[in-house]
């Protein structure tokens, strides 16, 4: 990607801003966060993320009209990467706006964009994403939630599964039937529902790594006002899709920076326990950096393709990341060896390495798993027939 004198100067001010910052009370926050690390200094990530809304470092790539900077693609890649290099925490507020946001902008309504954008990007109001239900996974047209018309208002009932954050949220944003009786994609709506009130439970999963990042989502009449709907009534599908393709866009260049530091500090380990000469390790963690390599070329490439990138260049970009990371959990589990099998401490403290290990199992199952991927693949980049259903 080609860099101007604007955007060197950019990243400086950036780099300094970072730098000046995460010192004091914020210093301890460096590496907090983040996939299968959420639980940690939540507060204190919140307060930190309002500090870098107060200095404007929030929403960068939404246009200035909505709250944004305007920001160019490539001072958007800039700053991911260099708030993935300074260590800065995992941002609390990043489902609000990477996702629902760009929706907003998209579909919503003037007044809904008024009354969300400014909080989002504020990070006053944090979101979670309702999407998967017990029986609508992977088949997102199978959701079974309803919303039924009350008055001003919809009811809603029905259960949301692995929604992450909703312990913390302040909304939902959720795909739900409203129309009786209609099936598959028709019939949903795209709601917006605030998460404090008594028709909602939020029951936490406990995850493989011991901890919680998310949830069932039980809807008891729950109820929300009839105008906050996303797009028009019945069209939910068509918003829900837009949301998904919001999902990772140049964020995933501050995750490779973030996979960079990982395999860093694993090739320090396998020196300092002295595997790095055997051959087979050697051979797999050359593989690793040859693999991220790979993986931040088709980035930029699909980053700078735009619109005009191949249909299945994001399914392609799932499916090396995911891929790459749990087998890096695998990778460091050999290079640690024997003692990687023994948790720390009672009941369950992991080390850094044990959790990667483990959260990395998740990796190629969230944000649509590698085999719908690879169904997705099949179909836009080799035009093989579609999947029968059984
Ligand atoms: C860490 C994490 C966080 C998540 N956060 C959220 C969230 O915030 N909000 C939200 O709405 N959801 C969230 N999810 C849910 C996630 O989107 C679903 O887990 C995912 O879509 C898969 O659905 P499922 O779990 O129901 O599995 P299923 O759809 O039941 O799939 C089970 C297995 O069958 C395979 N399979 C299914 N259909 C096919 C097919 N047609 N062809 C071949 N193989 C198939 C799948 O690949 C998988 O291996 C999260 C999941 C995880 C792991």
């Amino acid at each position: 990607m080609q860099l101007s004198r604007e955007d060197e100067q950019f990243r400086d001010r950036l780099r300094r801003w970072l730098a000046g910052s995460l010192t004091g009370r914020f210093a301890a926050l460096r590496g907090a966060g983040g996939p299968g690390r959420e639980y940690e200094a939540h507060d204190e990530r919140l307060a930190w993320n309002r500090h870098l809304a107060a200095a404007g470092w929030t929403c960068l790539g939404w246009p200035a009209e909505y709250g944004g900077r305007g920001a160019t693609l490539a001072q958007q890649v800039i700053f991911h990467e260099e708030y993935a290099r300074s260590g800065a925490p995992s941002r609390v507020g990043y489902l609000g706006e990477e996702l629902l946001g760009p929706t907003l902008i998209a579909f919503g309504t003037p007044e809904q964009q008024r009354r969300f954008l400014p909080a989002i990007r504020a990070v006053d109001e944090l979101w979670c994403q309702g999407y998967s239900e017990p029986g609508a996974g992977s088949d997102l047209a199978a959701v079974a939630t309803t919303a039924a018309p009350d008055g001003d208002e919809w009811v809603i009932t029905g259960q949301k599964i692995w929604t992450s954050l909703a312990h913390v949220a302040d909304w939902c944003f959720l795909l739900a039937r409203t129309q009786a009786g209609s099936r598959r994609r028709e019939g949903l709506s795209y709601l917006l529902v605030p998460m404090r009130q008594s028709g909602i439970t939020v029951r936490p999963i406990r995850q493989l790594t011991g901890t919680s990042e998310f949830n069932e989502v039980f809807f008891d009449g729950a109820r929300t006002r009839r105008d906050l709907v996303v797009g028009s009534a019945g069209d939910g599908w068509r918003v829900a899709m837009g949301t998904l393709s919001f999902e990772r866009g140049v964020a995933t260049l501050g995750q490779q920076i973030g996979f960079e530091r990982e395999l860093g500090r694993l090739v320090e380990a396998a020196r300092r326990t002295g595997v790095a000469a055997d051959p087979v390790l050697r051979d797999k963690l050359a593989r690793a950096w040859i693999g991220l390599a790979a993986m931040r070329a088709h980035a930029l490439d699909t980053l700078a393709a735009g619109p005009e990138a191949a249909d299945a260049a994001p399914s392609v970009l799932k499916v090396l990341w995911s891929r790459w990371h749990q087998e890096l959990g695998e990778l460091a589990m050999e290079v640690l060896g024997a003692p990687s099998m023994v948790a720390r401490g009672e009941p369950y403290d992991l080390d850094d390495w044990q959790r990667l290990f483990l959260f990395s199992r998740a990796d190629t199952i969230y944000g649509g798993s590698d085999e719908i991927q690879r169904n997705i693949i099949a179909g836009r980049a080799l035009g093989l027939p579609r999947q029968a259903r059984p």
